[in-house]
C-alpha cells in the first residue's frame, strides 16, 4: 500500500507542518460509467418541446430553456421512457440512483406529466413527493417551481410542519414525510394525489417507515393510485419485497474514482482535525475543486465556519480565497441557497478558490452540491436514541454506519475524480462501524406515531405491516404514556381528548398541555410557551460576545424558570412590535421570533377549530404564573425532577441522575422541577426547568403519582407525607 505524506498546518504559520499522515485504502469507489454519455444528450424528442407552459398558458421565460438544458444532461434522463412505462403498467415501482442523478427533482415532474395525461374522471389530482428534511421540501421545491416556470407556491409547492406554501393550484407538492402522514388523518385515502413519491426511502425515517405500512394499505383500495420509492442506495431489494415484488429501475449515475484517506491513528479532537484538514486541502492540493465538510450540528458547524475563516485570514493574500457556507435544516432559504454559489475566482498569483460547505448530514444525500471534489468525513453524526425504559429519547452524537460513510465519500466524485478523508483510522471502518444505520423507528420514543395511528384508524399495532417492527417495549411505553396523558382510555381506544390531541402538529405531552391549559385560564400564555418550545432556541451566542449575551439572556429571566423566562422573551418582542433593532440588541434571533409568531397563530387556528377559549389569568393576580405551572405540569408530570439532598436532581419513577442544564436562566435549585428535555452529552442534563410545587403533582396526576407503584427514594417520602396532609384536609373539609 503507498503511503501519502500531507502536511497539515495550524494556522499560525505558513510553511507546513507534519501534524499527521493520511493513508489511502486502495479500495476506492467503482470506475466511471463509460455507457453514460460524457456532454449533454440532444433534447429527448418524445418530449414535444412547447413555447408555452401548459400549466401557465404562459410563454416560457429564458431561464426555463437554461435550466432545460442541464436538466437534459442528468443521468435520469436516459431512463424517462422506461419509467414512463412501467409507471403506466405498474402500482408500485422502485428507483434507485446516484445522489446528484436527478431523481428528486425530475421523476416527480415525470409523475405530473403522467397525471395529466391520465385524468380520472371527476378528480383533480396531484402529485406528492415526501422528504426526510425541511431543508430540502423547500430547496427542492423552490428549484422545481423554477424548473417548471411557474410561481412557488402555486402550481409547485412544499408543506412542512408549521408552514404550508401550496395552494389550489398546486399540482406538485415537496413535503416532509412527517406532514404526509398528518394529511392522512384527515384524508385517510390520501385523495388528493394521482402518485405518491417517497424520496430518500433508504434513510428509513420513522415517518417514511409508517407511511410505507399506510400506503400499502391504501393502495388497496385504490387501485389507480400509484406509489414509487425513491433511494439512494443499493439494498433496493428489501424494497422490492415489501411493495409486493415492485419492479425496479436503476440509474448509473455518472460517478467518479474517489481516493479514501485514513488518519494512522484516532484524532482526539474531530473538530480540530477537519479544521486543520480544510486549510490543508486548501493550500496544498493542486486541482481546482471545492470542499464538503460534514460536522454534526448547527452550533459546531458555525464555530468550525468562524475559525476556518480566521485561520484564512490569517494566512493572508498568498492562498486563495475560501468560502465558508454553514448549512443546517434550520437555516434560513436564503442562506442554504448559497450552496449554490460558485467557488471564489483565482488570484492574480495562480493560487485556487474554493468554497467549502460545512454541512450537517443533509449533504449526504438530500442535497447536492455540485463542484465538490473533497470531502472531509469525521465520522460522527447527530443521531436520535431512545431507552425505552428510563423512556428518555435524546439526539447523541454517535458514529456513523459504513453505509454513510460511503455516502459521504461519493459526494466527492459527482463532477471528476475526487479525494475523501476520512478523520478515524482504516481498523476503526472495518470493525467498529455497523454496516448500516438503524431505522429510525428502532430508535424512537413512538407516543407521537401510536397517537397518530390510532387516529388513522388503524388499532392493531402489533399486527401492522412494519418493514422492521418497533421493540414491543418501546409500543407499551408509548400505549403507556398515551393512556396518562389521557389520550387513550384503559382498553387502548382513542377517546376525544385523543382525537383532539392528535390534530395538534405537537408531540402528546405538548398539545395536552395546550388543551389543558384552557382549565387553568392561560391557554394564552401556554400557546406562547409551546411556540417557543417548538423552534430552535431563541438567544444568541456569538463566540466573541458571549458574556454580553449571556448577560441579555439574563435579564428576561423569570424567577421560577425557563418555561417563563421563555415566555418573557416573546411578551418582549411583541411588546417592542416584532422589532428587528431590539432583537439584535438583546441577543435575541429574530427569525427564531417570527417563526415562533407564526406557530402560535397556527395553534390558535387548531384551538378555534375545536372552540377551545384563549384565557388569561389576570396578570395582577398571585395564580397567574401558579396557573401557568400548574398547566405545564398537566402535559410534563412524566418529565419531573427532584432535588436530593446530595446535590443532583433524580428523575421521578426512572431514577435517572440528572443536573439542571447549564443555560438554565434558574439561579438556584428548585426542590422539585419540571423540564421540557433530557439531554444526554457527557453528563445527563435536563433543559428548560420550572419550579413546580409537589402537592400540584399529586393533586393534577394522580394516577401517575399513585404511591403504590412509585419507587422508594427521598421524592416518594415527601410526596407520601405531603399526599397523607392533604388527604386528612380534604377529609376534613368533606365534614
Ligand atoms: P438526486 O435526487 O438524484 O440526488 P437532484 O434531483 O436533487 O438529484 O439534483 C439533480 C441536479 O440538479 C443536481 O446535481 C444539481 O446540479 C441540480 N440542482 C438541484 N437543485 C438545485 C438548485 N437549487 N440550484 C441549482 N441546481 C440544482
Ligand atoms: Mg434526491
Amino acid at each position: 500500500m503507498s503511503k501519502r505524506r500531507l502536511d497539515m498546518d495550524d494556522g499560525k504559520d505558513i510553511k507546513p507542518k507534519k501534524k499527521f499522515d493520511i493513508v489511502p485504502d486502495g479500495t476506492p469507489l467503482p470506475p466511471p460509467d463509460f455507457s453514460a454519455p460524457a456532454s449533454v444528450p440532444a433534447p429527448d424528442l418524445r418530449q414535444p418541446m412547447m413555447s408555452r407552459n401548459p400549466l401557465t398558458g404562459q410563454a416560457y421565460s429564458q431561464r426555463y430553456y437554461e435550466i432545460l438544458k442541464k436538466r437534459f444532461g442528468l443521468p435520469v434522463y436516459e431512463h424517462k421512457a422506461n419509467f414512463m412505462e412501467v409507471l403506466a403498467k405498474n402500482q408500485f415501482l422502485v428507483l434507485v440512483g446516484e445522489t446528484g442523478s436527478g431523481k428528486t427533482t425530475q421523476i416527480p415532474q415525470w409523475c405530473v406529466e403522467f397525471v395529466r395525461a391520465n385524468p380520472e374522471p371527476n378528480k383533480k389530482r396531484g402529485v406528492a413527493c415526501t422528504q426526510p428534511r425541511r431543508v430540502a421540501a423547500m430547496s427542492v421545491a423552490q428549484r422545481v417551481s423554477e424548473e417548471m416556470d411557474v410561481q412557488l407556491g402555486q402550481e409547485v409547492g412544499y408543506s412542512i410542519r408549521f408552514e404550508d406554501c401550496s395552494g389550489p393550484r398546486t399540482l406538485m407538492k415537496y413535503m416532509t414525510d412527517g406532514m404526509l402522514l398528518r394529511e392522512g388523518m384527515s384524508d385517510p385515502l390520501l385523495d388528493n394525489y394521482g402518485i405518491i413519491v417517497l424520496d430518500e426511502a433508504h434513510e428509513r425515517t420513522l415517518s417514511t417507515d409508517i407511511l410505507m405500512g399506510l400506503l400499502k394499505e391504501v393502495a388497496k383500495q385504490r387501485p389507480t393510485l400509484k406509489i414509487v420509492i425513491m433511494s439512494a442506495t443499493l439494498d433496493a431489494g428489501k424494497f422490492q419485497d415489501y411493495f409486493e415484488k415492485a419492479p425496479l429501475i436503476m440509474v448509473p449515475g455518472r460517478t467518479y474514482p474517489v481516493e479514501i484517506f485514513y488518519t494512522p491513528e484516532p484524532e482526539k479532537d474531530y473538530l480540530e482535525a477537519a479544521i486543520r484538514t480544510v486549510i490543508q486541502i486548501h493550500m496544498c492540493e493542486e486541482t481546482e475543486g471545492d470542499i464538503l465538510l460534514f460536522l454534526t450540528g448547527q452550533e459546531e458547524i458555525d464555530d468550525a465556519c468562524r475559525r476556518i475563516k480566521k485561520e484564512v485570514d490569517n494566512l493572508g493574500q498568498e492562498i486563495g480565497e475560501l468560502k465558508c457556507i454553514p448549512l443546517y435544516s434550520t437555516l434560513p432559504p436564503n442562506m442554504q441557497q448559497r450552496i449554490f454559489e460558485s467557488a471564489p475566482a483565482k488570484r492574480a498569483n495562480g493560487a485556487i478558490g474554493r468554497k467549502c460547505v460545512v454541512s450537517t448530514n443533509i449533504a449526504e444525500t438530500s442535497l447536492t452540491i455540485d463542484g465538490v471534489v473533497y470531502v472531509i468525513d469525521p465520522g460522527f453524526a447527530k443521531q436520535k436514541v431512545y431507552n425505552p425504559r428510563i423512556r428518555v429519547e435524546s439526539l447523541l452524537v454517535s458514529p456513523i454506519s459504513k453505509a454513510s460513510a460511503q455516502q459521504r465519500a461519493g459526494r466527492a466524485g459527482r463532477t471528476r475524480p475526487g479525494k475523501c478523508f476520512r478523520l478515524y483510522t482504516e481498523k476503526a471502518y472495518k470493525s467498529e462501524m455497523q454496516e448500516q444505520t438503524y431505522p429510525e423507528i428502532l430508535r424512537s420514543n413512538l407516543g407521537s406515531v401510536v397517537l397518530q395511528l390510532k387516529k388513522l384508524g388503524i388499532d392493531d399495532l402489533v399486527h401492522f405491516d412494519f418493514m422492521d417492527p418497533p421493540a414491543p417495549e418501546t409500543l407499551m411505553r408509548a400505549l403507556e404514556l398515551l393512556n396518562y396523558l389521557g389520550a387513550l382510555d384503559d382498553e387502548g381506544e382513542l377517546t376525544q381528548l385523543g382525537q383532539m390531541m392528535a390534530e395538534f402538529p405537537l408531540d402528546p405531552q405538548l398539545a395536552k398541555m395546550v388543551i389543558a391549559s384552557c382549565d387553568y385560564n392561560c391557554s394564552n400564555e401556554i400557546l406562547s410557551i409551546t411556540a417557543m418550545l417548538s423552534v430552535p432556541q431563541c438567544f444568541v451566542r456569538p463566540g466573541e460576545v458571549r458574556k454580553q449575551a449571556d448577560e441579555a439572556r439574563m435579564r428576561f429571566a423569570h424567577v421560577d424558570g425557563d418555561h417563563l423566562t421563555l415566555l418573557n422573551v416573546y411578551h418582549a418582542f411583541k411588546q417592542c412590535q416584532e422589532n428587528q433593532g431590539w432583537c439584535f440588541d438583546n441577543f435575541v434571533n429574530y427569525r427564531t421570533m417570527k417563526n415562533a409568531d407564526n406557530v402560535r397563530e397556527q395553534l390558535v387556528r387548531i384551538m378555534d377549530r375545536f372552540n377551545l377559549p384563549k384565557l388569561s389569568t389576570d396578570f395582577s393576580s398571585r395564580d397567574y404564573y401558579i396557573n401557568i405551572r400548574k398547566a405545564l405540569i398537566s402535559g410534563f408530570f412524566m418529565q419531573v425532577a427532584h432535588l436530593e439532598r446530595s446535590g443532583h436532581y433524580l428523575t421521578v419513577k426512572d431514577n435517572q441522575v440528572v443536573q439542571l442544564h447549564p443555560s438554565t436562566t434558574l439561579d438556584h435549585k428548585p426542590e422539585w422541577v419540571v423540564y421540557n428535555e433530557f439531554v444526554l452529552t457527557t453528563k445527563n442534563y435536563i433543559r428548560t426547568c420550572t419550579d413546580v410545587k409537589p402537592e400540584w403533582l399529586l393533586q393534577l396526576s394522580p394516577q401517575y403519582y399513585d404511591m403504590k407503584n412509585f419507587p422508594e427514594c427521598e421524592g416518594k417520602r415527601q410526596l407520601v407525607q405531603i399526599k397523607s396532609k392533604l388527604d386528612s384536609s380534604q377529609y376534613r373539609r368533606g365534614f
